[in-house]
Parts: C-alpha cells; sequence; structure tokens
C-alpha cells in the first residue's frame, strides 16, 4: 500500500511545483498580505478574475472560516489553487478556532482529492498575520494532515508543507518527529 508522504521544506510556496497550492486566504477572497498577496502577485490577473466570479455567483458572502475552494493557478507552477480560509488565534475561544484551523487543513485536502490532485502545498494558515503561534499552528496542521492519511488523503501521493523562513520550518519539524512522520523523507 502507498502512503501519503507528509514533507518539509522551507521556501516560497509559490515556486513548489505541485498539482495545488494551498491558499491562506481571507474571506474576501479578493486577495490581502503574506501568503496571499504572494500567490497572487506570481499567480497573475488570472486568479483574482476567478474569485470575482465566485463572489459574483455562489460565494457573494465570500468563503466563511474553515472552508476551502479551488481556482486556477493562473501562472502558477502548479495546477489549481485551493483557498482556505484560518481563523484569527484568539486565546478565549480557543477550542473553535482550533477546530476551524484543523478543518481548513480536512477541506482542502477534500477539495485537492476531488480535483484528483497528487501531491498539495499548504503554507502554515493563520500563522502570520492571523497571530496563532507558530508551535501550535505546527501541532494541529501535522496533527490534522497524519490523521486524514488514513481517511480523504488516502488518495494523495505527498503533502508538503512549505514553511517561510527558518523558526517556522523548525517548528514544524519539531512536531514532523514528534509524529514520527520523519520516515516520510524522500
Ligand atoms: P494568515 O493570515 O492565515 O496568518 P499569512 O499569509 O499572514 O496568513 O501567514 C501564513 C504563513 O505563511 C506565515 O507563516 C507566513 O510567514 C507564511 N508565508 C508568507 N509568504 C509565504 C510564501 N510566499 N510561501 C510560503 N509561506 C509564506
Amino acid at each position: 500500500m502507498t502512503v501519503t508522504r507528509i514533507t518539509l521544506v522551507e521556501g516560497d510556496i509559490t515556486e513548489q511545483q505541485v498539482d495545488a497550492v494551498v491558499n491562506a486566504a481571507n474571506s474576501s477572497l479578493l486577495g490581502g498580505g503574506g501568503v496571499d498577496g504572494a500567490i497572487h502577485r506570481k499567480g497573475g490577473p488570472q486568479i483574482l478574475e476567478e474569485c470575482r466570479r465566485l463572489r459574483a455567483g455562489h460565494y457573494g458572502k465570500g468563503l466563511s472560516t474553515g472552508h476551502a475552494l479551488a481556482t486556477t493557478a493562473g501562472r502558477l507552477p502548479a495546477r489549481w489553487v485551493i483557498h482556505t480560509v484560518g481563523p484569527v488565534h484568539r486565546a478565549e475561544e480557543y477550542d473553535k478556532k482550533a477546530e476551524q484551523l484543523a478543518s481548513c487543513y480536512r477541506e482542502s485536502l477534500r477539495v485537492a482529492v476531488e480535483l484528483g490532485a497528487r501531491t498539495v502545498a499548504f503554507p502554515a494558515v493563520s500563522a502570520g498575520v492571523y497571530g496563532w503561534p507558530l508551535e501550535d499552528a505546527a501541532r494541529i496542521a501535522l496533527r490534522t494532515v497524519a490523521a486524514a492519511r488514513s481517511g480523504p488523503a488516502r488518495e494523495l501521493a505527498e503533502v508538503r508543507f512549505v514553511l517561510f523562513g527558518t523558526e517556522a520550518y523548525l517548528a514544524f519539524e519539531r512536531e514532523w518527529r514528534v509524529l514520527g512522520l520523519d520516515g516520510d523523507r524522500p
């Protein structure tokens, strides 16, 4: 049986040659800073055009937190961008927000499988402007994806986390080792 590999790289998600790249979008779907800004800049105007069409149709109110949808990847070296909206970190509502963050990963994987993707790259959703502490963001991300391997994500060959900067990479690497995922190294 082939197992979905969970891999880590330090780098820029816009340069990944994968089938689907996940964007930490905001609910407007109309672009923002951080990884969202980088994806739209590199991917070109086609992505935003498709997002605008979605806003004019089924997604009149935008995309809710914890959900995911796909568009073209424009000029990126990927076929699709899967947009998901992470929660803003709030200690007072931790359980609810953590569940929403886990949902971002589950829903993005579900969309990826629906598209027929084999390889998917994720950023550290919510760990930038949305303020989620890195260690905990890594824990939720890796545990959720590891759990999905025996379910919906079974169809995928690789789920790659693309971490921007050494601090993010090391936070993910620690948790990745704790979970015994380092056996996944290619
Ligand atoms: P959020 O609003 O969900 O917090 P951000 O884009 O602000 O989203 O940050 C999410 C994570 O993505 C952060 O760890 C940030 O450092 C990282 N990031 C920013 N640009 C890139 C990029 N080009 N590739 C991969 N990760 C990126």
